[in-house]
């Protein structure tokens, strides 16, 4: 058949920043068409394969995401991995306007000696290793020491925190993978210290997350007091959220030093350390410690700044996670990208000095930010896409055939896509195996086992 004139609008990546600039684009214009393309054969990107899976409250903007799958005029290829499977020219051929919302795939590194050592995790892969991510199922996490360090201390942090000294009680009625609870049921791990460079009134997680280490059962905390010197009597001076958030934090001070209380559990945060280098054992096989340098502050609030005083302190432990934050990359030498910032260049969303092409969610911005932010960045987004459209800006006078050229030309190069109809049998699937284990769902871990149930 041949296509008809309606505009189409191609979104390159299927997790939240996809599902928002879709759903914004069919709901302010009535007869555009969108396709969704995913690299992983099932959508909604960090949602299930980032969120903490004790955060299932989180996770219900899947059902928002569900119905804008479900959209007549919306479509999505899973399985589809662009840069790879099809190249941006040839979506930006058959597509009025290209949005790329592919998220933040790469991790940023440490830079120090050891950083590839046994027992040193990024933060990326170890998420993904309990959230059933298919590339880091294998990761198989040594937690046979008692010690953990976390480098960084946002809210992935915390989440690895947590997700090392929760209870099973309360895992294994999440959606975790059951190799990883198997694994955490055998862990060793009984202290977990999260280290930042900069001082309290500088952490970068938010309250709800603190509030849940402080809450978690089984666990006390283990902070140092001389680090929150001064802190109390700075509080006024501060906005409220960060004056709540570190009234929590030197309440758990009081709950410390270690000695107090019965909980065999520790979790710390540690301050103005910056990651030297990871010790290794003396056969060198791996990680033993990790050497961390004493900063100072220089500056106030906010914006205060690390300087390294050239003193350092080291701290025994077999496990370390980098969790000093993700990294977009590019994937696509068409589509223009600032190395140095890790995003692609962009005004509104529209991307600099390429007509047609667009970006929302992390790739825009960054990987910082909640959904939330992540909706209303795609929201906008959307409405530069359209007001383009309005303009003349972008060109839609032209008859584009959208999927119905990609389509062919994917299965020439035996691309198998999964719709959304697909996915749902992957999802009943994985709820029915769920069901079985007292979980709300049991993901499959193989692209290959996906795509059978998929196409069954
Ligand atoms: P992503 O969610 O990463 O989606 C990008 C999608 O693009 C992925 O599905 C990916 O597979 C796909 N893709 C990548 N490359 C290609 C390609 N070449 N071709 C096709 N598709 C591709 N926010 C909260 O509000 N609450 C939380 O509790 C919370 N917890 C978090 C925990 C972790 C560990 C992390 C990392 C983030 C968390 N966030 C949380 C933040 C939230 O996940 C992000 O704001 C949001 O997911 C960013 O959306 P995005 O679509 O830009 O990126």
């Amino acid at each position: 058949s041949t296509p008809d004139s309606c505009p189409r609008v191609c979104v390159v990546g299927g997790g939240p920043a996809g599902f928002y600039t879709a759903q914004h684009l069919l709901k302010i214009h009535p007869a555009v068409q969108v396709d969704i393309y995913e690299r992983l054969p099932i959508p909604f990107g960090l949602v299930r394969f980032g969120v903490a899976p004790d955060h299932p409250e989180v996770k219900n903007v899947i059902n928002t995401f569900t119905q804008t799958g479900q959209h007549e005029r919306c479509s999505f290829h899973g399985n589809v991995s662009v840069g790879k499977d099809v190249s941006v020219e040839e979506l930006q051929k058959a597509y009025h306007a290209v949005v790329l919302s592919y998220g933040a795939d790469g991790n940023r590194s440490l830079g120090i000696p050891g950083e590839n050592l046994p027992g040193v995790y990024s933060a990326k892969d170890f998420v993904g290793w309990y959230n059933g991510l298919p590339c880091n199922k294998d990761l198989q996490p040594d937690l046979s020491s008692e010690t953990a360090v976390v480098l960084g201390q946002g809210n992935v942090a915390l989440d690895v925190a947590r997700i090392l000294l929760s209870p099973l009680d309360i895992l294994k009625k999440t959606d975790i993978t059951v190799q990883s609870l198997e694994a955490l049921a055998a862990s060793k791990v009984r202290r977990v210290l999260i280290v930042g460079r900069r001082g309290p009134l500088q952490v970068a997680c938010t309250i709800k997350e603190v509030r849940e280490m402080v809450s978690l059962p089984g666990t006390r905390p283990d902070m140092r007091a001389e680090e929150f010197k001064g802190i109390a009597e700075s509080l006024k001076d501060v906005p409220r959220p960060r004056k709540r958030l570190t009234e929590l934090m030197l309440k758990a001070v009081q709950g410390s030093p270690a000695g107090s209380g019965t909980a065999s559990r520790l979790w710390g945060f540690r301050f103005l350390r910056s990651p030297v280098e990871v010790l290794p054992t003396p056969d060198l096989t791996r990680a033993a410690g990790i050497r961390l340098g004493i900063n100072r502050l220089e500056g106030s609030g906010e914006g205060a700044w690390a300087v390294a005083t050239g003193e350092t302190e080291d701290i025994e432990c077999g496990v370390v996670v980098n969790s000093i934050g993700y990294k977009s990359l590019p994937i696509d030498p068409a589509v223009p990208f600032d190395p140095r910032k890790a995003i692609i260049p962009n005004t509104m969303g529209r991307v600099e000095q390429a007509a047609g092409l667009y970006c929302s969610g992390w790739v825009k911005r960054g990987p910082t930010g909640v959904i939330g932010t992540t909706m209303n960045d795609s929201f906008a987004t959307a409405q530069s896409l359209i007001q383009d459209m309005g303009t003349g800006v972008l060109d839609i006078s032209t008859v584009k055939p959208g999927s119905q050229a990609i389509t062919p030309l994917l299965q020439k190069r035996g691309v198998n896509p999964v719709s959304f109809s697909d996915w749902e049998k992957i999802d009943s699937e994985e709820t029915r195996r769920g069901k079985a284990a007292g979980k709300p769902r049991e993901k499959l871990l193989e692209v290959e086992e996906m795509l059978k149930t998929a196409h069954s």
